[in-house]
């Protein structure tokens, strides 16, 4: 046991709280004024939701923007959208956020687990194409941790056969690729203003298209008589004002998520984020910054390593738990998924709020890693 370590009694690097998120600033202060004292903030539609459709249209170069309740359903109504049919296949990655195995259920498709990348935590195109059958319906590409994912290569190999994508952009408000947002390349996105995300109302999401089609579907599932999974005016009031600052913020969220990558580097037992788009112009997003523990390595269960950094007075956790130890009768596993299981199991994330702040909080965090990595 190494005295020194803040988890034994020792003296924390960053004796301060983590920092808050969200954090409501002097503009969203003033549009949720403003809504208060228009009446908006008390009725069904007004120009709060309005504008904010009209916004993200902008933002993200698509004809039509559904907003609802959460990422969740965004994800459901996408598929609903596509027009998928219950017993046909949609292919995920073995690595992913819970909520999208479940949207596939939800529309009683079946579940297809695809291999993620090598090190990383996307679908990896050539494991995706080997997991086509002839009940694929679609495919759900999420960016996740901060690595934007192949989804050009993914639509390469999907065009013949005429697959749509379903891009979960939860995780990558403002993203960019090939200088085009993240969220505006599958045939739909799904958006998350989760009370965690980059983009925050406490709840809510929205659904992004270029399709007539795939928009009147999801719009006709969420209409029974009233929105069934609506967005309010409040939630909106707070959204247009963080729209303002996305692009600024994900650049120096990029800046300092190098800062620490770079001043991790050193570190044998943490494998860190590489981006593995073919792109040259590129900005991610980060929810979270990852890493790949190597626990076998280290001879530290993860769980006790993330307890260290926590009480080192840095706000990093365990990732996802991934699909692949779910039965055979709730899903398809195409091979053996060793890079998911690697993510399901190494997986340790920063949250966001950390790459907002100065340079040498940056440099505790690395700080703090190294010094309970020394003393494992
Ligand atoms: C958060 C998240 C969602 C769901 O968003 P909610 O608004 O929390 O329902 C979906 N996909 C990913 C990758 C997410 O991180």
């Amino acid at each position: 046991m190494n005295p020194d370590l803040a988890i034994n009694g020792g003296t924390p690097v960053i004796d301060t709280a983590p920092p808050p998120w969200p954090v409501a600033d002097g503009p969203i202060r003033e549009a949720v004024m403003q809504s208060l004292t228009d009446g908006s903030w008390g009725r069904y539609d007004s120009r709060w939701t309005s504008n904010l459709v009209e916004r993200l249209k902008e933002l993200y170069q698509v004809e039509y923007v559904l907003l609802c309740s959460s990422g969740t359903i965004a994800v459901e109504l996408g598929l609903r959208g596509l027009g998928i049919q219950a017993d046909s296949e949609v292919i995920l990655a073995g690595y992913d956020f819970p909520g999208n195995f479940r949207a596939i259920e939800a529309v009683q498709a079946f579940p297809v687990l695809a291999d993620v990348i090598n090190g990383g935590w996307v679908l990896d195109p050539q494991e995706t194409e080997s997991a086509i059958s002839e009940k694929t319906s679609a495919v759900i590409a999420s960016h996740l941790h901060g690595q934007i994912a192949q989804i050009q290569e993914l639509k390469e190999i999907l065009k013949s056969s005429n697959i749509p994508i379903v891009e979960d952009a939860c995780q990558m408000p403002g993203g960019q690729m090939d200088s085009r947002p993240l969220g505006s390349f599958g045939d739909v996105a799904a958006l998350s203003f989760g009370g965690s995300k980059l983009l925050s109302a406490g709840r809510g999401g929205a659904l992004l298209t270029n399709s007539a089609e795939i928009f009147q579907r999801a719009k006709i599932y969420n209409s029974r008589g009233n929105e069934a999974f609506p967005l309010s005016q409040l939630q909106a009031t707070v959204l247009g004002p963080q729209l303002d600052l996305i692009g600024s913020y994900n650049q120096k969220r990029h800046e300092r998520a190098l800062e620490i990558i770079n001043g991790t580097a050193d570190n044998v037992v943490l494998r860190p984020l590489q981006q593995v788009i073919q792109s040259e112009t590129f900005l991610p997003a980060y929810y979270k910054l990852p890493w790949l523990f190597e626990d076998v390595k280290s001879g530290c269960p993860r769980g006790d390593f993330v307890s260290a950094i926590q009480a080192e007075g840095v706000a990093i956790d365990v990732g996802f738990r991934g699909f692949t130890r779910r039965s055979n009768k709730r899903c398809r596993q195409i091979g053996p998924l060793l890079n998911s299981r690697i993510a399901s199991q190494q997986t340790v994330i920063l949250h966001h709020p950390a790459l907002l702040q100065s340079s040498d909080y940056a440099a505790r965090v690395c700080e703090a890693i190294h010094k309970v990595t020394a003393g494992l």
